[in-house]
C-alpha cells in the first residue's frame, strides 16, 4: 500500500522548486483583477484580454469607468469575453454594492474581515466561491485559497480528495495544510528551479515522515519550464507570507492544469507531481453531471492570464 503525503504543502513545494514563483495577477490594480475575475467566468483567458482592451480603450479599468458607462455601452465593451449581458449586468450590481455599503471605496471593502466580505460577495448576482475567492486573495490579498477544475483535477488523480468533495472541502484542506508550513516563499524571490526535481524537493519536503510513493519510477526526467508573465503592479503586491503562498500555489497548479495535468489524459513525464502519483498511476477521473460540475465552472481556474 502507497503511502501518501497527508497534506498538500509536498506539492507546493515540489512546483515551487521545480518552476518557481508565478507572479500572479498579471494587472495594474485591485479593480483590474476584478474585471478579470467576473469576465474570465466561463470563457477563455483570451477572450477577456479584448474585452479588457476594449475597456482599457474606452478609459473603463475603473470603478469610476464602470459606474459611468450606460449598461448598453458595457456591454458592448465586454462582449468579446460572452455572456456579455450577464457579465456587464454582474458588473453594474458589484459598483451598486461597492458605493451603498463602502461609499464606492474598495481599500475600505477590503479591510473588512475576511469571512466577512466573503460572505457579502457571495450574495451578489453572479458571485461564485471562485469569483469571491479570487478577488479575494488576489485584489485584496486575503487570505483565502482559490480552487479551480484544475485543483480537484489533480488532486482527484492523486486521490487527495474524494470525488464528493465540495469546493468547501477543498478550499479549507489546502489552507489548512499550507498554513502549518513554517516558512513561505516571498513575492518575486529568485526563480532557480532545480530541474533534478526529486531528489531536490525531497529534500525540501517540511513533512520528515513523508516518503514518495511507488509510482511510476522517476529518474531525474527533463522538466519544462512553463512560461510565466513578467512581474505586474499586483504580482508585486504586499500580502501576508500566507497569503503569497495560497498565490503561488494557485499559480502552479494552474500550470500543472494546462501543462500536464489535463482534462483528456494527465501527460505525468515531467510533471514536478509525478512523484507523488498512487502505486496503481493517476486515479480516473469520475463521471459527472453537467449540473454537479455548474458550480465549479463558474468563475473558474479560466483564470489562466494569458500574459503571465
Ligand atoms: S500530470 Fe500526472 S503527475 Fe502531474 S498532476 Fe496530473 S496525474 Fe499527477
Amino acid at each position: 500500500m502507497m503511502k501518501r503525503p497527508p497534506s498538500v504543502n509536498p506539492y507546493f513545494e515540489a512546483l515551487y522548486s521545480a518552476w518557481g514563483p508565478q507572479r500572479w495577477w498579471p494587472a495594474d490594480s485591485p479593480f483590474e483583477i476584478i474585471l478579470g475575475a467576473f469576465l474570465t467566468q466561463n470563457t477563455a483567458w483570451t477572450n477577456v484580454e479584448r474585452a479588457m482592451a476594449n475597456l482599457h480603450q474606452a478609459g473603463c479599468l475603473s470603478a469610476d469607468g464602470i459606474r459611468r458607462t450606460p449598461l448598453e455601452e458595457l456591454e458592448r465593451l465586454v462582449r468579446p469575453a460572452g455572456y456579455f449581458r450577464q457579465k456587464a449586468a454582474r458588473l453594474k450590481t458589484f459598483i451598486a454594492y461597492l458605493d451603498t455599503r463602502y461609499k464606492g471605496s474598495l481599500p475600505r471593502m477590503f479591510a473588512q474581515p475576511t469571512q466577512q466580505l466573503r460572505t457579502e460577495l457571495l450574495e451578489l448576482n453572479g458571485v461564485g466561491p471562485e469569483t469571491a475567492d479570487s478577488i479575494l486573495l488576489y485584489a485584496g490579498q486575503h487570505e483565502v485559497f482559490v480552487v479551480d477544475t484544475y485543483t480537484r483535477r489533480i488532486f482527484e488523480r492523486h486521490a487527495l480528495i474524494e470525488p464528493t468533495a465540495t469546493y468547501e472541502d477543498i478550499r479549507l484542506k489546502v489552507e489548512s495544510d499550507l498554513r502549518e508550513s513554517a516558512s513561505a516563499p516571498q513575492a518575486d524571490s529568485p526563480a532557480t528551479p532545480d530541474r533534478q526535481l526529486p531528489n531536490h524537493a525531497i529534500a525540501k519536503l517540511p513533512d520528515s515522515s513523508f516518503e514518495p510513493g511507488p509510482g511510476p519510477a522517476i529518474e531525474a526526467p527533463e522538466l519544462t519550464i512553463p512560461p510565466i508573465h513578467a512581474p505586474s503592479k499586483m504580482s508585486k503586491a504586499k500580502r501576508s507570507p500566507l497569503a503569497q503562498r495560497f498565490n503561488e500555489f494557485h499559480g502552479l497548479i494552474v500550470q500543472v492544469g494546462k501543462h500536464h495535468c489535463l482534462k483528456q489524459a494527465p501527460h505525468c513525464d515531467g510533471c514536478p507531481l509525478a512523484l507523488f502519483l498512487p502505486a496503481e498511476g493517476p486515479r480516473t477521473l469520475p463521471q459527472r453531471p453537467q449540473k454537479e460540475r455548474k458550480g465549479e465552472a463558474e468563475g473558474r481556474a479560466k483564470i489562466k492570464p494569458a500574459r503571465r
